[in-house]
């Protein structure tokens, strides 16, 4: 596995692009915003200059991953060579089986087609193409460069080959692969949203602050961000859509807390816009 096309540049596919190209892996990005593309980029070449700065690369090093990567807004540029497709789209179902209904017209009939969906079912998004067999949701965490697992859900359909190299390229990718079997959420969604949708419910009950709470998880279970924080970072927006799917899918428990609701009705989507839960300048 040499190519790799990852579609959807936003939070998520910019770190996966970079992860892929330390990992010596030819990466093509495509977004279909021009903006998304640009900031891609500039992200990318940031952790560049970070991995230099730490010794991780040499600048010569540098030089050459640079080389490594494409960046389109055509998909069927993007993926005319890949061995391997990731797609980092919005958390919306329509919007990831139009995409993959795309992916299986254009990208090569050996290539894997892997969604980094956090909640969503594979076998459904699969289905949508004439190769279910090759694939499979590798769901990456945030930030990638830093976050070593991929959960590696099995929909229905996938075969053991598309999952032997799928857990190749964790290893190939210095991270470490877990093997989960389809259900909504899979393992870290379903109890992380569940853990942030209660701190938030705790906001808006008055039992602290955010800062109290996310400090109490932090130093009451050694949890390295707290809850509200780590919503932040993943955008409110994002987060709101994993929580309507899983409320949707498992029931009650998973209800959206309306604060979260409010704050994406505000455009206050977290780091990304610069306030959520915080403010950040
Ligand atoms: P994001 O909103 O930051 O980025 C999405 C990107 O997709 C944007 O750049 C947008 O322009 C682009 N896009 C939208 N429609 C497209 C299309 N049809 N073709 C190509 N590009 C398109 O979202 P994100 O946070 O990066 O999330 C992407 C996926 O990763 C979601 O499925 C999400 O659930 C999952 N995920 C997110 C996190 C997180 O912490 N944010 C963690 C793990 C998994």
């Amino acid at each position: 596995m040499h190519h790799v096309s990852v579609i959807g540049a936003g939070t998520m596919g910019r770190g996966i692009a970079f992860s892929c190209a330390l990992a010596d892996l030819s990466v093509f990005v495509q977004d279909i915003s021009e903006q998304g593309l640009e900031d891609c980029k500039q992200y990318i070449e940031k952790q560049f200059q970070r991995s230099i700065q730490k010794g991780k690369i040499t600048e010569e090093q540098a030089k050459q991953l640079r080389g490594n990567i494409h960046y389109s807004l055509s998909i069927e540029e993007a993926v005319a060579n890949a061995d391997l497709v990731i797609e980092a789209v919005l958390e919306i179902m329509d919007v990831k089986v139009e995409t993959f209904k795309k992916l299986d017209i254009y990208a090569p009939k050996h290539a894997i087609l892997a969604t980094n969906t956090s909640t969503m079912s594979p076998t459904e998004i699969a289905a949508q193409t004439n190769r279910p067999d090759q694939c499979i949701a590798l769901h990456f965490f945030n930030p990638v460069p830093k976050m070593k697992l991929i959960e590696v859900i099995c929909g229905l359909e996938t075969s053991e080959e598309t999952i032997a190299k799928s857990f190749q390229l964790g290893e190939k990718m210095g991270k470490e692969s877990v093997r989960i079997n389809e259900f909504p959420g899979f393992a870290v969604s379903r109890m992380n949203c569940l853990i942030g949708n209660e701190a938030m419910n705790m906001v808006m009950e008055g039992v602290g602050s955010a800062e109290d709470i996310d400090k109490a998880m932090k130093l009451g279970l050694n949890h390295p961000m707290g809850p509200l924080e780590l919503a932040d970072l993943v955008g409110l927006d994002t987060r709101l859509r994993n929580m309507e799917y899983l409320y949707q899918t498992l029931g009650e428990k998973y209800r959206p807390c309306p604060i979260l609701t409010k704050y994406v009705k505000a455009g206050h989507l977290g780091k990304k816009t610069g306030r959520g839960f915080y403010s950040y300048s």
